[in-house]
């Protein structure tokens, strides 16, 4: 049975106005129709009036590490808990992020396999939660991002259920895609910089060599996994652009050259903005070590600045969150849409854009991120209007219902229309 969706504002992500009002008829899992709200297009399908509400393609998190729970440092991401409660976390993150109106998301770094196992139970609908296009652990280097503990600890040891799996030299890096790709992944995570939640290896720092990285981008491609990179470094950005990777994560210290390259090679940028913000603006408040956050002030002028640079380039900006970090729950990714429209001085329009189309097609879900005939009914029905007022995502029961493959997954519609008979 089809069922009408009318009287709504619909914004259908394609580039065009927000339709006010319009219809979306949903069709076996698909939208059979869009357009302005008339009666003519209804034919026998059972009308819902969602009069006053928003309805948005379901929410993307280019971004996102389902196991991170309120993670502080080496210490807390690998071994503070066992692997089988980081799983549990990640499962009732996925559910959690369901509920705020994301209907598909890519996990950037996992412990184990975590990752590929929860998209699959999701996916069986065994388990509530978004698409996920999974990568496993993240592909890192000694003295690297993933080398969080002392030499005096542990030297040159790594433990199976890390977040990340430490290569040496090209042959190590093939055989890590190896096996990554027998295990499941979607995408290959690596890094080639540090981070602030590493004080062992700072932002600032390059990691992995050029000829590793190569190496895992021409191994993933030979395996059809496009390739997802951590690169704060001004150098390391350059670097995975050059090397081919798909995406860059964070591109903090990203300057002229490496916008250069990131245009040259049709690499997407994945900048975080919202947690370095958060960062920026109450890291102390969190409770993260002073220089950490003098250091994120140091940086958010100039990072702003250089994304606002890539979009001039004409660079396709996609919205991750990166949550789950201190203090920046699971579902940061509506920060970081807000971000985009208040710091990068985006449209409402084309912020909504990078947290649905360009996020979808990016990750791999083409069939979702717009509302079309024949994609996925993958949608969220709010109460507010984030196209007049952005922050109005992150605003508690802003969420009336969000629809997953045409089935209400969450809240009720009006008229109390079954779940059922939308799929
Ligand atoms: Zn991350």
């Amino acid at each position: 049975m089809a069922i009408a969706l009318t009287n709504a504002r619909v914004f259908t992500a394609t580039g065009d106005p927000a339709l006010e009002p319009g219809t979306v008829i949903v069709e076996r899992g698909r939208i059979g129709w869009v357009g302005p709200a008339s009666e003519e297009h209804l034919g026998d399908a059972e009308v819902i009036d969602l009069d006053g509400r928003t309805i948005l393609p379901g929410l993307v998190d280019a971004h996102a590490h389902l196991v991170y729970d309120n993670v502080q440092d080496g210490y807390t991401i690998e071994l503070s808990k066992p692997l089988e409660q980081a799983a549990i976390e990640a499962a009732l993150h996925a559910a959690k992020l369901l509920r705020m109106g994301f209907t598909a998301i890519r996990d950037v770094g996992t412990r184990g396999n975590i990752a590929v196992v929860v998209r699959d139970a999701v996916a069986q609908g065994r388990l509530p939660g978004p698409r996920i296009k999974a990568s496993k652990q993240i592909i890192s280097v000694w003295g690297g991002l993933g080398d969080f503990h002392p030499t005096h600890i542990f030297r040159r040891e790594q433990y199976a259920t890390a977040l990340t799996e430490i290569v040496t030299g090209p042959w190590e890096a093939r055989n890590a895609v190896r096996q990554q790709v027998k295990d499941g992944v979607d995408w290959v995570k690596v890094e080639a910089s540090g981070t602030g939640f590493n004080p062992l290896c700072p932002a600032e720092r390059d990691t992995i060599s050029a000829e590793e990285l190569r190496a895992v981008v021409e191994e993933a491609t030979e395996k059809e996994r496009p390739v997802v990179c951590h690169a704060e470094s001004r150098r390391s950005i350059v670097k995975a652009a050059r090397a081919g990777v798909r995406t860059i994560e964070h591109a903090v210290y990203l300057d002229d050259e490496g916008v250069e390259a990131i245009a040259e090679h049709g690499v997407a940028v994945c900048p975080t903005l919202g947690l370095y913000t958060a960062y920026a603006e109450r890291g102390l408040e969190f409770g993260i070590p002073a220089e950490i956050v003098t250091n994120h002030r140091r940086t958010h002028e100039r990072h702003v600045e250089a994304i606002r640079k890539a979009i001039d380039a004409g660079v396709t900006i996609i919205a991750g969150s990166d949550s789950g970090l201190t203090n920046f729950p699971q579902g940061g990714g509506l920060e970081e849409v807000c971000t985009y429209v208040e710091l990068l001085g985006m449209s409402e329009q084309d912020a909504l854009l990078t947290a649905t189309r360009d996020a979808a097609r990016v990750i791999g879900f083409p069939d979702a991120g717009t509302l079309e005939p024949g994609k996925l009914a993958d949608l969220v029905v709010l109460r507010e209007n984030p196209l007049e007022r952005i922050r109005a995502l992150t605003e508690p029961d802003v969420v009336e219902a969000v629809v997953k493959g045409g089935e209400v997954v969450v809240g009720a519609l009006p008229l109390g229309v079954p779940a059922a008979a939308l799929s």
